[in-house]
């Protein structure tokens, strides 16, 4: 039996919702203590899209397209992430006999985060680097083991939208999905960190990297060798696997039973 934080992506998660979830649920019924993270951004786009509202993406001086969270764009990520999407999660867990409890970071404190205050983007308009408050996103400041252990000590899987709470403003946050599970991931600490994305999992020369130190990753990172979306998965990796993570492992969510596929250490395992 071990412990096991496992991060579905929201692309992943949207194309793969049934073979992820009866995996998590396949886990959890081994025994295996096991909380799910999960994104689905796509999901929040398509219900702004009913409402009227137009997403908006900003491009760091890095070139990384992200998210802008207005408070009209949190509403709606707090309704169709932490509502609709994180409850249908839970309703697939619970039919295939888990015992899931839906969270998003202010229930229990269990993700508390402060808000950037601002951010640096680079102008559309003139590609100058410009400074904009930084909406309503926050950065992952502690999280709750004690409440999470609880759940997991009873065989409840805890199902996490990855918003958290701000004590100092006493407002919800977007927060990144990788973050969100290496933070609890570290925290816990967990055996392992399975990551479920759209890919088979780091790609260095068209070929995927099977085992990675992580002062080989951090070297990669320096010299700027990975892309954007899988740079920030490796960069939280990092700091899980220091925090006291075994392993983490960045694995295709559209292959038959991920979860499995991950502890087995098919995709790209990165260890100390
Ligand atoms: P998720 O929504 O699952 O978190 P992201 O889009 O944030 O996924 O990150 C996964 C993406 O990272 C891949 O679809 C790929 O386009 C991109 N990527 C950039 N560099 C690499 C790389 N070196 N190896 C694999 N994927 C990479």
């Amino acid at each position: 039996m071990v412990t096991i934080v496992v991060k579905a992506g929201g692309r992943a998660l949207m194309n793969n919702l049934e073979n992820i979830v009866s995996s998590v649920a396949a886990a959890a019924q081994q025994g295996h203590r096991l909380v799910f993270v999960h994104g689905g951004g796509d999901l929040v786009t398509e219900y702004e899209k009913r409402l009227g509202i137009e997403p908006r993406f900003v491009v760091s001086p890095q070139g990384i397209r992200s998210r802008y969270t207005t408070e009209e764009e949190l509403e709606v990520f707090v309704m169709v992430l932490g509502g609709l999407l994180n409850k249908r999660i839970c309703s697939r867990l619970a039919a295939l006999g888990a015992k899931p409890v839906g969270l998003t970071g202010v229930d229990g404190l269990v993700l508390r985060a402060e808000r950037k205050k601002r951010i640096v983007i680079l102008d559309p308009e003139t590609g100058r680097k410009r400074v904009v408050p930084g909406g309503y996103t926050g950065r992952i400041t502690s999280v709750n083991k004690d409440f999470l252990w609880r759940f997991l000590s009873d065989g409840y899987t805890p199902v996490m939208a990855p918003i958290a709470y701000d004590p100092g403003e006493g407002v919800l946050l977007n927060v990144d999905g990788d973050q969100a599970a290496a933070r609890v991931a570290g925290a816990l600490p967990a055996d392992a960190l399975i990551i479920l994305t759209d890919v088979d999992g780091l790609i260095l020369d068209g070929k995927v990297v099977e085992r990675l130190t992580t002062s080989e990753a951090e070297k990669l990172l320096e010299e700027g060798r990975i892309g954007p979306g899988m740079n920030r998965k490796i960069h939280e990796i990092i700091r899980a696997i220091d925090q006291g993570v075994k392993y983490a492992v960045i694995t295709n969510a559209a292959q038959p039973d991920p979860v499995q596929r991950g502890l087995e250490g098919h995709g790209t395992v990165i260890e100390q």
